[in-house]
């Protein structure tokens, strides 16, 4: 053990439990499939979409997601790996649903981050690497499409090192570049990867090497290309760290493997380094204590919810993160904020072929729990004690709109319908202290439309979204007569969100600049803690 924590029980241990992330198209899904593959979850290559695509039809859930071919929902898989558990949670890709994608890595203990090879760091790998930034989360890079015409291999590692501000360290290394390219020395290893381009789903021919004065590397690598790599990998080595364990958990290195998820290379090494290198179920962060993963009683909390899986039942899945103890279905567990038992009889696991009955589950898990709104995110189970898992940001939305139902006679309707998007996290409602009606935000443009045709789909309710006077909001906090005289001063924009808490509505910076100026004793904040 790197830390001083206590050994885990073996079945924890073998966790990891980890997301991806990437910008659009850079191979998320290509690689997810792979992974799956490898672990025995599918078949064949091709049915991750497949079966999504079945799963829309058949539910006709949210037309707008096949047109547009966005992910809207999240999810999360298990699946065996040596002798590895992997529990991969899946993030919603488009920059629109971002928030989601934040709570989800707060259930995971590494990111494994994609890029593509010819374009390197992109927008949303950046705002989503700055996110696992906050947390040290440890993160294992997978620089895809090196079968395409790709980047020079110095310039993609210096891109991420400034760019990210983290240090690299090549795990493997790619020999010939674009069409050119036959495959990685896999530096950990001393193994020679050779990539087979006329068959995609074959697992690369591998050659152990005995250092790279080994003659077996001459009859495997064209004389051109052995010359240019040898010249590389010197220079790696004089200009790059090593691989440096502690500091890949404390998330200061990221290890990067070369490969090309659609031809099934290099996938298998990263599995091995997520396996070998990647970070066992870590603590939990929790009040009035932290929960560590071997402790005998079970504990987790709620980082998702998702409503209407399956329209005909109105039912809703929250995903559980187990963050300690063994957990045996049928097991009474203290919904600690409403103070109730609550009897877990039906949880589900998610296995990439379906969802099935979770019997038995370990810290590090992830379980669906199907309920009727008890849970939100944020809540926290345990086996009695008071704890409270904090550290699930709610973010303040960038873009408020004013919402109507389209008959009047519905607004009870409406007012429920946007509860629940709320309390799944969907959307942020405003109601303000002043006239009538919701303010719902979100952060980005598209999570209206979602929303709308979400509100027709499921509440048989056609809505306008419209233009609001606001376009900011910020939690207000401080003490209480300070918070009373400021709202009492500033009526026109106050409002409440769902949970009661007080919002200032604001159009301009400049107000917010002014509150702070003018009313010390108060805190305007863009995030908050879910309760
Ligand atoms: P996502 O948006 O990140 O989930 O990306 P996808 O996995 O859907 O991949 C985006 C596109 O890149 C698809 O057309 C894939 O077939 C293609 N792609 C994925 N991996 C590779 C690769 O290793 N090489 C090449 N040439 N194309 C790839």
């Amino acid at each position: 053990m790197l830390d001083n924590r206590p050994e885990l029980p073996p079945e924890i241990a073998r966790r990891r439990t980890f997301a991806i992330i990437s910008h659009p198209d850079a191979g998320k899904t290509t690689l997810t499939e792979k992974f799956l593959l490898y672990g025995g979850a599918i078949q064949m290559a091709g049915q991750v979409r497949a079966k999504g695509e079945a799963r829309r039809t058949r539910s006709d859930f949210m037309q707008m997601e096949k047109d547009r071919g966005i992910s809207v929902s999240a999810s999360a898989m298990s699946f065996d790996f040596k002798d590895f558990r992997f529990n991969l949670v899946d993030t919603p890709g488009h920059s629109d649903f971002s928030e989601d994608t934040y709570r989800t890595l707060t259930a995971v203990d590494a990111a494994v981050m994609v890029i593509d090879g010819a374009k390197g760091v992109e927008s949303q790998t950046q705002k989503l690497f700055e996110v696992c930034r906050l947390r040290d989360l440890p993160i294992l890079t997978f620089c895809n499409k090196m079968d395409r015409e790709s980047r020079d291999t110095f310039d993609i590692i210096d891109e991420i090192q400034e760019n990210l501000a983290i240090d690299v360290t090549p795990a493997s290394w790619p020999i010939g570049r674009g069409r050119d390219f036959i495959g990685c020395y896999d530096i950990l290893r001393d193994r020679l990867e050779l990539m087979d381009r006329a068959d995609r789903n074959k697992v690369a021919e591998s050659i152990e090497i005995k250092g790279l004065d080994d003659p077996q590397l001459k009859e495997h690598v064209p004389a051109d290309l052995l010359d240019t790599f040898l010249e590389e990998i010197e220079m790696a080595r004089e200009l790059l760290p090593p691989l440096d364990h502690k500091a890949l958990l404390e998330g200061t290195l990221t290890p990067i493997w070369f490969g090309s998820a659609i031809n099934s290379f290099g996938v298998k090494e990263l599995m091995d380094g997520i396996g070998t290198y990647g970070p066992e179920p870590q603590p939990q962060s929790a009040e009035p204590r932290q929960i560590s993963p071997e402790e005998s009683k079970v504990s987790g909390f709620v980082f998702k919810v998702q409503a209407n899986m399956d329209p005909k039942h109105r039912d809703r899945v929250a995903f559980l993160r187990l963050a300690s103890g063994h957990f045996h279905r049928g097991m009474k567990l203290t919904h600690v904020r409403d103070k109730k038992p609550m009897t877990v009889s039906n949880p589900v696991l998610f296995l990439a072929s379906d969802r099935e009955l979770a019997e038995e589950a370990w810290a590090g898990d992830i379980i669906g729990i199907p309920n009727h709104g008890q849970l939100r995110i944020g809540d926290t189970l345990t086996e009695g004690e008071v704890l409270k898992v904090t550290g699930i940001p709610s973010f303040a939305p960038e873009l408020l709109q004013g919402v109507r139902a389209g008959d009047p006679m519905k607004a009870k309707h409406l007012e429920k319908a946007l509860m629940q998007f709320a309390e799944e996290g969907a959307a942020k409602v405003f109601k303000p202290s002043i006239g009538s009606g919701f303010i719902v935000g979100v952060v980005g443009q598209l999570q209206f439309e979602v929303l709308a045709s979400r509100i027709e789909l499921e509440y048989g309710l056609p809505v306008r979204f419209e233009q609001s006077q606001f376009t900011s909001a910020r939690w207000v906090s401080g003490d209480k007569q300070a918070v009373d005289t400021f709202t009492n001063a500033n009526k026109q924009h106050i409002a409440h969100d769902n949970d009661g808490d007080t919002v200032y509505l604001t159009r301009l910076q400049w107000d917010i600049d002014r509150v702070e100026r003018d009313y010390p004793d108060i805190r305007l904040t863009a995030t908050k803690e879910m309760m």
